[in-house]
């Protein structure tokens, strides 16, 4: 049969584009294998250094012995087990908002969301530097999508009030993915309250880090205001919290609407009760150790101070994901290499994952990595500096 994939598969090699995996032999770690060889990582964003933590091996096997691997149905038949909902129950009091909603993945939370809530002739805004997940959801929603230029909230609110749409959304990273950065949410919430639109915030990379018990960014905040009905929350359960999932938190209405209306909620097989029952041990971790946050923060201190004579600059982030601004994707490219040359692994990303002549190396911290880990990072960098 003639196609033309061959064709498109060479174009996006020839651009330089083609992705390889990586195949771990072994659990997510800071120290992982790779082909028989060893390599300290700053990819995972296992954050809080659970993905591997003894209490959820163990949580995973008291789960599966009570509960099963499978779930066998969907939420909407009889997929929907008593872990779940206690997850969904200990969920939404930690966040401190009235209901949660669990799904497989924030990919499918964010289109649950966006689908359920909006649709034809409806309008979302959103940040130009948004994951994929929210881009697709709007595509799919076929609402109005426009997008705003990084943080200008001068523009989205213009934006806000020139549309005649009667239905609207924000959609906004509260942590960007790739830049580390944090949305100032208070000010879009208020924007959002200002003009009748919801705010749907994804904060799959600040649940577990931000916060003082690592409730997330709404918790991070000053002058939030949780009783808001504009307000819908977004969080992944595979990031800090170390397991798989995610969930969403809002007014009971909005929750309404996603069991009823959304397609990635009903349309699919519920994740395993036993990962909603790991995840309630991961919860009492992410709240109880405080150090893990604490670590983190100390780590990424000492990553900035340590880089600050280094001829790329760090990104100003104060999360655990610190990008080093290389800017021609084939010098981030060599870089990552001769890093892993000497046994370290950072990924390089390039457009158009980021803006062209922004390509970086993007640096994820955990609280597994020790002060060791961060100097060795740090002084591999100042090594190959002088070399590429
Ligand atoms: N939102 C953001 C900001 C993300 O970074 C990711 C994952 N990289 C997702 C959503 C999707 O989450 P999941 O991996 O659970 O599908």
């Amino acid at each position: 049969m003639a196609t033309d994939l061959s064709a498109r598969l060479s174009a996006h090699e020839n651009k330089g584009l083609y992705r390889k995996r990586l195949t771990l032999e072994g659990p997510q770690a800071t120290d992982v294998t790779i082909d028989g060889k060893r390599y300290l990582a700053f990819c995972s964003n296992d954050y809080l250094g659970l993905a591997n933590h003894s209490a959820l091996i163990e949580a995973a096997c008291h789960g599966a012995r009570t509960y099963g691997v499978g779930s066998g149905a969907s939420h909407l038949i009889t997929g929907h087990s008593t872990a779940h909902h206690a997850l969904e129950h200990a969920l939404a009091q930690f966040v401190g908002l009235p209901q949660a909603l669990l799904f497989s993945t924030g990919y499918m939370a964010n289109m649950a969301v966006i689908t359920a809530l909006v649709g034809r002739g409806d309008a979302v805004f959103a940040d130009k530097l948004n994951h994929a997940s929210l881009n697709d959801a709007i595509v799919l929603s076929r609402a109005t999508f426009t997008r705003y230029p990084h943080l200008e909230l001068a523009r989205l609110e213009r934006c806000l009030a020139d549309t005649k749409a009667s239905r609207k959304l924000v959609a906004t990273d509260a942590v960007f993915s790739m830049d580390g950065d944090i949305a100032p949410v208070a000010e879009l919430l208020a924007l959002c309250e200002r003009y009748d639109a919801w705010l749907l915030l994804d904060d799959a990379h600040g649940f577990g880090v931000l916060g003082k018990q690592g409730q997330g960014i709404l918790h991070a905040v000053d002058g939030f205001d949780l009783q808001s009905p504009r307000l819908i929350y977004m969080a992944t359960l595979g990031k800090a919290a170390g397991v798989f999932g995610a969930f969403v938190a809002a007014q009971p209405e909005v929750i309404a609407a996603l069991i009823q209306f959304a397609h990635s909620y009903g349309y699919t097989t519920a994740t395993p009760p036993l990962l909603a029952h790991t995840l309630l041990t991961s919860l009492s971790l992410i709240e109880r150790e405080v150090w893990r946050r604490e670590i983190l923060t100390a780590h990424r201190l000492r990553l900035s101070r340590g880089l600050q004579s280094c001829r790329w600059p760090l990104l100003p982030s104060a999360t655990p994901i610190q990008p080093l601004r290389v800017g021609r994707s084939e010098e981030a490219v060599r870089l990552s290499a001769a890093l892993r040359e000497q046994g370290i692994l950072v990924p390089a990303i390039r457009p158009p994952t980021v803006p062209k002549g922004e390509a970086r190396l993007r640096i994820s911290l955990s609280a597994a990595h020790s002060k060791e880990d961060v100097d060795r990072l740090i002084e591999a960098l100042h090594a190959v500096a002088g070399n590429v």
